[in-house]
């Protein structure tokens, strides 16, 4: 199969980095904020706007690149799914690496070193952003099932392709057609074994 993969939030503990970094910018700047882990999006767990949340992003894109923690058994599993056969499709929407531009190029780069440090191997990478969403870039790149966090993205693909939900607080809600929800990297690879049996006795 040809496997869609969302970067962060599902290869990147980024909400392990976002509750460091975010309170470290927040008293950084002076602003207050109290936490509230029960919410779904990360302005709301703080208490802050959306645009102090887009501040933070804007100062710390390049550090996250770097230094966010990948998520546990992600490349062992990913590395096993490929020498099955499978065929890996990395679909990002990283903050400026669709951009075409010098800030943009940095991103790519960090991007693909970071994936090569965490000794996560793949077969395409696509670049998107977030105001367009992942549908085009799913399509073109003939994916097959998608692994991916995002309401927005897993809504907007599970109208045409399964979409393996990387379970988090932002997504707790979300369920439907299409969509199945996973809670580690040990349970994607279960689904994925599944739907690929599923397909084995479609096509005979
Ligand atoms: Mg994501």
């Amino acid at each position: 199969m040809n496997i869609g993969i969302d970067i962060d939030g599902v290869m990147t503990k980024q909400d392990k980095y976002v509750k460091k970094y975010f309170s470290k910018f927040l008293q950084e700047k002076n602003i207050s904020f109290k936490q509230d882990r029960t919410k779904a999006r990360y302005n709301m767990q703080f208490g802050v706007t959306q645009e102090v949340e887009d501040a933070f992003w804007n100062e710390y894109a390049f550090h996250y690149a770097k230094v966010v923690k990948v998520m546990s058994n992600a490349s062992q599993i990913i590395d096993k799914l490929r020498r099955e056969g499978n065929t890996i499709t990395i679909i990002t929407a990283r903050v400026h690496s669709s951009h075409q531009t010098p800030e943009g190029e940095k991103m790519r780069q960090a991007v693909k070193t970071w994936l090569a440090k965490n000794k996560i191997y793949y077969d395409n990478i696509y670049f998107g952003s977030e105001k367009t969403g992942k549908v085009a870039l799913a399509k073109e790149s003939k994916i097959e099932v998608m692994i991916e966090d995002s309401v927005r993205n897993t809504n907007e693909l599970s109208t045409f392709i399964p979409v393996l939900v990387f379970r988090n607080q932002a997504n707790k809600k979300t369920k439907g057609p299409n969509k199945i929800i996973v809670n580690s990297w040990k349970d994607v690879y279960k689904t994925i074994n599944n739907l690929s049996n599923i397909n084995k006795v479609k096509n005979n």
